[in-house]
């Protein structure tokens, strides 16, 4: 259950069940005195008690511990409302920060879905089931915000924080120059695409993470440790997949279109997704949500560089090729 992936840098990986991710990595650094982790899992039991194990098991004191933490997601953020100490200092990103704080995002984007054609009591079920609502992070959390080119150390190792938005408004990766090591959380993994999904109008994050991507892909490193399954090298070659997944999926979008003006949830629904359900009709809400923020994020993209263009139509949001 615990790797030792560098001296003094440990990989738990913590359980995540009935989640296609499996598990989530958590990344202990051990340092004299104070000990650093990278990101958690959810707020569960099922993740605390692998979590309380493994720490047990490396002898770390959570009272002589800080923590950073990648992105807002549950799987990421969730626990450490559960591990952290008076004493811990806790890194996070100031937009990610800026959304938790702004409250719940669940109303606010059903107006989004309903105008994009996401059917209601569908949306309804996609929230009432949402692990990232179930599991998250209880209480207020103090931050301490960090920004670009900011250095955390820890024992041996200097990390410098990498912004990489795009899977999440504020995403942060951590890079190690020396060792030439790359903590990438959610933004490159070696057998999943990263979700990039949007849920409201005034963001770009495609563009955003493929700008991330071009940002990392100069950086010199050796390993990559991700936010899950398992460490890869060669990160160029995953970056350069990464950008023809969606450059693949940008033509998807506009080939469904060219056969006729459609809204995001019809556009979702014609789309070829990776999972294991014989329809479009038997996915369960949830995934259909997860696809439909794909497909959105996809359009704003194409919109944006003038390929595709939107208009609405009474209550709703039609989408078409640019003449
Ligand atoms: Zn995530």
């Amino acid at each position: 259950m615990i790797e030792e992936v560098l001296p003094n840098l440990y990989k738990i990986e913590v359980p995540l069940p009935r989640n296609p991710l499996q598990a989530i990595n958590s990344y202990i650094i051990k340092g004299q005195g104070q000990s650093l982790i990278i990101d958690t899992g959810m707020n569960r039991e099922e993740c605390m008690r692998v979590m309380s194990s493994g720490l047990k098991e490396l002898e770390v004191d959570l009272k002589k511990t800080d923590f950073f933490i990648t992105h807002l997601h549950a799987d990421h953020l969730g626990l450490v409302s559960s591990l952290a100490t008076d004493t811990s200092t806790i890194y996070f990103n100031q937009p990610d920060a800026n959304s938790i704080n702004s409250g719940s995002p669940w109303e606010k984007n059903a107006r989004f879905a309903g105008i994009n054609g996401f059917p209601e009591d569908e949306h309804k079920k996609a929230i009432e089931n949402h692990p990232g609502r179930i599991y998250s992070a209880r209480g207020r959390l103090d931050f301490h915000i960090v920004k670009e080119a900011d250095t955390i150390s820890i024992g041996d190792y200097s990390f410098k924080c990498i912004e990489t938005p795009g899977h999440t408004r504020g995403h942060m990766c951590l890079y190690e120059p020396n060792k030439k090591i790359f903590i990438s959380g959610d933004h490159i993994l070696i057998d999943i695409t990263p979700n990039i999904s949007l849920w409201s109008d005034d963001e770009n994050p495609l563009r955003e993470y493929l700008h991330s991507l071009d940002k990392v892909y100069d950086l010199d490193i050796e390993l990559v440790l991700p936010g899950h399954r398992s460490t890869f090298k060669n990160h160029k070659e995953r970056i350069e997949e990464l950008k023809h997944h969606h450059q693949t999926r940008a033509e998807e979008v506009l080939s469904i279109l060219e056969k006729g003006n459609k809204n995001a949830f019809q556009i979702a629904s014609q789309m070829t997704w990776d999972l294991s359900y014989e329809s479009w009709e038997l996915f369960p809400p949830s995934q259909k949500w997860f696809a439909f923020g794909e497909t959105i994020s996809h359009l704003k993209y194409l919109e944006e560089r003038r390929k595709i263009q939107k208009e609405t139509q009474g209550q709703e949001v039609v989408y078409s090729l640019k003449e």
